[in-house]
């Protein structure tokens, strides 16, 4: 059998008797829209990260969204993350018509260094882009909040960012659309900060038969705005609205889906981590390849096993030629983007991101990854 980048077949064949189930259960209420899987889905991901409030929504780009929301974003702040990240991150940001200012990463875990986070925040408060480069009109900005992204499933250094953040007054959003099932100390990824984002995208570490996403936080007040943004900004009922919101509800048959795929989901966290630790014992003596970095007291959900070489090409070619697939997370940087031309970054503005963006590649990953086919893959590569 050919070999899937992320292969959901063999996971349908575990849970597909409970996948029927729950459909039919859905047909048979009828309640498409707010159904009672919403309410179970919501309350069974809540208590497993382990936050007092979950709130489902259509996608993780929606969860991002409704966060700052809740927030009241808008012109004017400024919102710290990375360049070094998937487009949805940073174009939340945009859409409220508050300011991305780019972070560059740690070289060694991907996710948001916060030394350079210090130094951005300060060059800000200044008004000095000589300190650290800034976005065009940073003039008329004001440090708002920080969204850090758990990139590839590992948890970012929520330690000295919460730190950074409490002593500036910034609010965190923990971008946890790759992370669902990591930890970080003794945290579950979407606990680690005021409010956390994921996404169910298919391919993410609990993905559905489509779009959703979620929204969890402690705190009671941000979770009462986030129900009425779900739902065109609603006050007592849906004819009464108080504030601009959106359509923002996970479909009842998706909550369905993900309730089957939920029940395997640590198990599959654990088969990760053997995928995982087979990859590094087979490549971490091959010449000129960078493994993953998964820093101390951290667990990754290993939503992709990235590695780096300067013969990225070459091997992916002979990956290629093998029928074996890979992908490139993320081949340009953000603020090197044509929809990001308007702040006006320029190239060498965030080095790490930028040789990082050059050299990186994913390997197959799923939790059903045999070793056979992993040998082979580590085979192809030391041959390059
Ligand atoms: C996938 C992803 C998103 C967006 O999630 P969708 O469900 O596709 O909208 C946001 N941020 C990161 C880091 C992602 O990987």
């Amino acid at each position: 059998m050919a070999v899937q980048f992320i292969d959901l077949k063999v996971q349908q064949e575990r849970i597909y008797e409970t996948i029927l189930e729950n459909i039919k259960g859905v047909l048979k209420h009828g309640q498409y829209i707010m159904g009672p899987e919403i309410k179970e889905l919501e309350e069974r991901l809540g208590r497993y990260v382990g936050v007092r409030h979950a709130l489902s929504c259509a996608s993780g780009t929606d969860a991002l969204l409704m966060a700052l929301m809740a927030y009241g974003v808008g012109p004017g702040d400024a919102i710290f993350t990375t360049p070094f990240t998937f487009v949805a991150t940073a174009e939340v940001v945009s859409l409220l018509g508050a300011t991305p200012v780019f972070v560059d990463i740690d070289p060694a875990t991907y996710n948001i260094d916060p030394a350079h986070l210090q130094e951005a925040i300060a060059a800000l408060e200044d008004k000095d882009p000589k300190q650290h480069p800034l976005p065009k009109g940073y003039e008329h900005l004001s440090p708002k909040g920080i969204i850090p992204v758990d990139l590839f499933g590992q948890a970012a250094d929520y330690d000295r960012i919460n730190e950074i953040a409490t002593s500036k007054g910034l609010f965190v959003l923990e971008d946890a659309a790759q992370s669902f099932g990591a930890q970080y100390r003794d945290k579950q990824a979407c606990a680690l900060a005021d409010i956390s984002a994921t996404s169910f995208f298919p391919a993410k570490p609990l993905g559905g038969y489509g779009d959703g996403g979620m929204v969890f936080t402690d705190d009671d007040g941000l979770f009462e705005q986030l129900k009425s943004v779900r739902v065109h900004g609603q006050g007592t009922d849906k004819y009464n609205n108080i504030r601009i919101g959106i359509n923002g509800r996970c479909d009842t048959l998706q909550a369905a889906i993900l309730l089957a795929k939920f029940d395997i989901f640590p198990e599959e966290i654990e088969l990760r981590q053997k995928v995982a630790q087979r990859y590094n014992e087979l490549l971490r003596t091959a010449d000129g390849i960078t493994c993953p970095f998964v820093a101390e007291g951290s667990l990754s959900a290993w939503a992709q096993y990235s590695i780096q070489s300067d013969k990225r090409t070459e091997i992916q070619d002979a990956l290629k030629e093998a029928g074996i697939p890979t992908a490139i997370y993320y081949p340009k940087p953000l603020h090197l983007q044509d929809a990001y031309g308007y702040l006006e970054y320029k190239k060498s503005d965030f080095e790490v991101s930028e040789k990082i963006s050059e050299r990186i590649f994913s390997l197959p990953m799923h939790p059903y990854l045999r070793e056979g086919d992993q040998a082979r893959i580590a085979e192809i590569i030391r041959n390059v």
